[in-house]
Order: structure tokens, then sequence, then C-alpha cells
């Protein structure tokens, strides 16, 4: 079956407002993510140690109405390694993300040094209570930046070379070569 395509069509110069569908045939091109999974225990020492920082990061958080805390590392090129936690407001949208304060924190920290490499990981209390051993409350599959996070990930990869990802989870670690594998078409020329 030939795919379905949907063209916008413009009239009289005017935003477009009507929609078609057509089959003529139309070049496609895909996209595709390549990424390693391993358990933890498989890492090199240098990235479980960043994972671990990721990891007791998240007790800095401050989550108060997600309960989902989330911790975030950076390895900089200067050897450096820089910490974030998810911080949420009673006004929602003044908060910010692990990834974000961990970024921000070390471009005003390290102005010009690339970051080379990041670790998230995150736990809730949602499923877990207070007698349960800190390993059990991480996620078991790992979880990955929001939008906003890879976008703003993004413009420091665009400045400065790839950003590796390690995207901890108890059971298995995902491993990205870069930001911009997660954020393909993404908006960075400008
Ligand atoms: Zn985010």
């Amino acid at each position: 079956m030939a795919p379905k395509h949907i063209k916008y069509v413009e009239r009289d110069g005017c935003v477009p407002s009507e929609l078609i569908n057509f089959t003529t045939p139309m070049k496609q091109k895909s996209i595709s993510l390549i990424y390693n999974v391993c358990e933890y225990s498989e890492l090199n020492e240098q990235d479980r140690h960043l994972i671990d920082e990721a990891k007791q990061a998240t007790q800095r958080s401050y989550a108060p109405y997600s309960k989902f805390h989330v911790g975030a590392a950076l390895l900089m090129d200067n050897g450096e390694i820089v910490t974030g936690s998810n911080q949420e407001n009673a006004a929602f949208s003044s908060g910010t993300c692990a990834e974000r304060s961990a970024c921000f924190y070390a471009a005003a920290q390290y102005p010009g040094v690339p970051i080379r490499k990041i670790a998230i990981a995150a736990w809730t209390r949602l499923h877990h209570s207070a007698e349960d051993a800190d390993e059990l409350c991480f996620q078991g599959k790992p979880i990955s930046p929001c939008g906003p996070c890879r976008q703003a990930l993004l413009e420091y990869e665009a400045l400065y070379g790839p950003i590796e990802v390690l995207l901890y989870g108890r059971d298995e670690v995902y491993i990205l070569p870069s930001v911009s594998s997660l954020m393909p078409l993404s908006f960075t020329e400008f």
C-alpha cells in the first residue's frame, strides 16, 4: 500500500488552512537510533561512578508534588563532576528538572568547558514505603530526559561536541552516543 501523506495547501498566500490526502509517490527518509544496553555491573568504573553520583543526587531533589526524584551527573571535560536534581515549586512551571539544573549550573561554574557525559537516575516513593531498601526505589527501566531538557543539553552539544548519555535502571542501563540521537530533526540551526 502506498503511504498516505498529508499536505498543507496555501490559499492566496494565507496561513495554510486545508488538509488533503493524496497518494502520489514521495521521497521518504528514515531515522534510526542505535544504542547499547547493559547491566550496571558491566559498565566501566568511570561510568559506574557517574551513575552513582546521579543516584546520590536524587537524594537532594525537592519533589513534594510529583514524588518523582531525579538526579543527573555531568562529567565535564576538565574532569569535574557536576550534579543536579529536580527542584519543584508550588507554581509548577517555576520548577526545573535535574538535567537542566545540572547543565545550567555547570555552564555557570565552568563556562566554556564541554560536557562529555550525562548520567540520569530516578526513583519514586509512590510505590515504595520508606522501609524499602534504597536500591529498590530506583526505576527498573531507565528514564530519559524530557523534551525541554533534551533541547537544553543539545545547545551545549552543538557548541562543544557529543555528550554521551547514560540512562540508569536497576534492570538495565541504556547508553546513547549523543543527546542529538534522542532528538532527531532538532532545532539547532539559528
Ligand atoms: Zn526535563
